[in-house]
């Protein structure tokens, strides 16, 4: 089952780490019965479309994926553990081959899934509740790790993977209109 992301409207990123917080303290969302038979998950974050041109670009997307991973961890308290199985680097042969449970990496257009990104605007990530465990960006973006960036032009992957990784662990949507998994977050304006 794919779920969906659409274009990244206004986003107060000054909001981020306030909504990130938000989540541990208070059980603001909603668990899918569809559950990781164990409480050991493996991660993976790879290229095996060669969509990095340096490694600086894959290193700070990693690490942005890297801290989603641990937001979730913390907010688990210890019911969670998740072991980094992502290939060495953006070169080595392990990007093409999938294995890890939570597997994270950017497409274009169409990826070989159910659901093709779109190009810029649109869909801009879709991901799985287990087994399934994919997280999928679309490549097409103007992605953004940046504070500064201008939201009406950039997307950020701070916020989105995030959202996508809690669904990847089994997280629905959240009524709750400031809990991270709120369908709507985008358009929460202040
Ligand atoms: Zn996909
Ligand atoms: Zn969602």
């Amino acid at each position: 089952m794919l779920l969906e992301v659409y274009v990244v409207l206004v986003l107060n990123l000054s909001l981020f780490p306030l909504l990130g917080l938000s989540v541990p303290r208070s059980k603001r969302y909603v668990l899918n019965p569809e559950r990781w038979p164990d409480c050991d998950l493996t991660w993976a974050f790879r290229d095996p479309f060669h969509l990095f041109d340096n490694d600086e670009d894959y290193r700070v997307a990693k690490k942005i994926v890297a801290q989603s991973i641990r937001t979730w961890e913390e907010s688990a308290g210890g019911a969670l553990t998740f072991t980094d199985v992502s290939p060495h680097n953006r070169q080595s042969p392990e990007n093409l081959e999938r294995k890890a449970r939570i597997d994270v990496l950017f497409a274009r257009y169409d990826h070989g899934d159910k659901e093709s990104f779109d190009g810029r605007g649109g869909l801009v990530a879709h991901s799985g509740y287990p087994n399934d465990g994919i997280v999928h960006f679309d490549a097409s973006e103007n992605w953004t790790v940046s504070d500064e960036a201008d939201p009406d032009v950039f997307v950020d992957l701070r916020y989105v993977a995030l959202h996508e990784i809690g669904h990847a662990l089994g997280l629905e949507h959240s009524a709750f209109p400031f809990a991270v998994m709120n369908p709507f977050y985008r358009q929460i304006l202040f």
